[in-house]
């Protein structure tokens, strides 16, 4: 978009640039951001019965449950049923109006879903259909969303079954990345009396591995600690093509001994290293922002601007996390068969215990009502203790800030070559294929004490 906007800047006087997708999901989708701020148009066409001029809403398309070819449009004038056949004429006397007032008036935004496919293309009775065969599943019911209505897909947040995700596990050694995770980002959480991180590769479409878990025992206030995490910035790990990997990005949490983490990235440099701070709430435009500068103490000196601070939406990621886990996936046989894992897969090795996959799985979202009555979403704890979704929320985020949300196929190819690994389209091995070995312990420096509780 930048690049775009530059290039055009040469006919300043008569430029238009035309931002055009399909929106994702709520928080996450960049056209859903552009979109609001625009004055929203939307397409108002009249009811063929009392000439009410409206746009087409997917709520008020009603049909006979299990009879989709029933479909019909209720005027929001008169509450009578249109048919498909009015559609030409309506679309024929049509009009695009403006909804919103943008902040800036050279600004506008056009939205149409797929109510308005002309006759012969997209029926409301096959879009009847389509919705009817996508109950039940979320992936099925976010794919509805987002092509035929387009509009975002708002996440729910049931936290997923731990012993199901135990199930799922598969096989590789602690430490080593198995074959498509083409980068590695760490998530860091800072706690009283120890610092925990979790290591995670990453691969196309953001598919996902527990790399490695690590607890750094002393805190923040022992600078042997901070040497180990210093350390692990230049620490390797083994990829199988046997080529070895360093870490991307790190983010770290700065919601405790805030001016001691600052102090510490900035010692170590912000080229690896992005100090985090979470952030509640679905409204956000972006699940990350920044970074904002912000005075740090160094070595008993106060630096004006002399840290950088990234602002993370974690809600946004842990509701992203949790469909991920939902999600199926192809059957170990289908995998080695060359069947591939959806986008967003969340890979989970042998070694993950049942106390971190707890802790994955410790909060869920849930509607509440807010003393004005507002309905408003919002993630609670089930268990005390959730430092593996922390972790993997700070991770998941400093893949944001590395960029890979955003990287076009040429990158992703060019960490394959690195790797010397091709791009997975024929039958899989390693990872992929992995059948259920003995169980390794969880490589942990050593046993969290339980009488940790806040
Ligand atoms: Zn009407």
């Amino acid at each position: 978009m930048t690049l775009a906007e530059a290039r055009s800047l040469t006919f300043a006087h008569r430029r238009k640039v035309l931002l055009v997708s399909t929106p994702t999901i709520r928080g996450l989708s960049r056209i859903e951001r552009e979109f609001e701020a625009s004055d929203q148009r939307r397409f108002f066409v009249p009811c063929p019965h009392c000439d009410a001029m409206q746009w087409l809403k997917f709520d008020r398309l009603r049909w006979e449950k299990g009879r989709p070819e029933t479909a019909e449009y209720l005027c929001e004038g008169c509450e009578r049923p249109i048919a498909e056949h009015h559609k030409t004429r309506m679309l024929e006397r049509g009009e695009w109006r403006a909804t919103a007032t943008a902040a800036d008036p050279t600004t506008v935004g056009y939205h149409l879903s797929a109510l308005y496919s002309p006759v012969g293309w997209l029926s409301w009775q096959r879009i009847a259909r389509a919705h009817e065969a996508a109950r039940g599943s979320d992936e099925a019911m976010r794919a509805f969303r987002n092509t035929i209505l387009g509009e975002t897909w708002m996440e729910t947040g049931e936290a997923p079954d731990w012993q199901r995700l135990a199930d799922r596990r598969e096989a590789w050694a602690p430490g080593t990345v198995p074959e498509r995770g083409l980068f590695l980002t760490a998530g860091a959480d800072v706690q009283k009396d120890r610092i925990e991180v979790d290591v995670w590769a990453w691969g196309r479409g953001l598919e996902s591995w527990l790399v490695d878990h690590l607890v750094l025992e002393g805190g923040p206030g022992d600078p042997a600690c901070w040497q180990q995490l210093t350390d692990l910035l230049g620490r390797t790990w083994a990829h199988a093509s046997g080529q070895t990997m360093t870490l991307a990005r790190l983010a770290i949490d700065t919601g405790y001994e805030t001016s001691a983490v600052y102090a510490w990235s900035r010692q170590v440099g912000f080229a690896q290293v992005a100090p985090v701070k979470g952030v509640e709430g679905f409204t956000r435009t972006s699940p990350v922002t920044g970074p904002t500068y912000v005075d740090a103490t160094v070595a008993g000196k106060r630096l004006r601007r002399g840290a950088r601070l990234w602002t993370v939406a974690t809600s946004t990621f842990k509701a992203e996390t949790y469909r991920f886990l939902r999600q199926d996936r192809p059957t170990r046989e289908e995998q080695a068969a060359g069947a591939l894992c959806p986008p967003g897969t969340i890979h989970l090795p042998d070694w993950a215990d049942g106390e971190w996959l707890k802790q994955l799985t410790a909060e869920q979202l849930v509607t509440v009502r807010t003393k004005r009555g507002f309905a408003r979403l919002e993630w609670q704890k089930l268990r005390e203790r959730n430092e593996a979704l922390d972790t993997r929320v700070y991770a998941r985020a400093a893949a944001w800030i590395a960029g890979a949300d955003r990287w076009p196929e040429a990158r992703w190819a060019d960490l394959e070559a690195q790797l010397g690994v091709t791009k997975p389209d024929g039958p899989q091995d390693g990872a992929a294929a992995a059948t259920t070995v003995p169980k390794r312990p969880m490589p942990r420096r050593r046993t969290v004490r339980s009488s940790y509780m806040r």
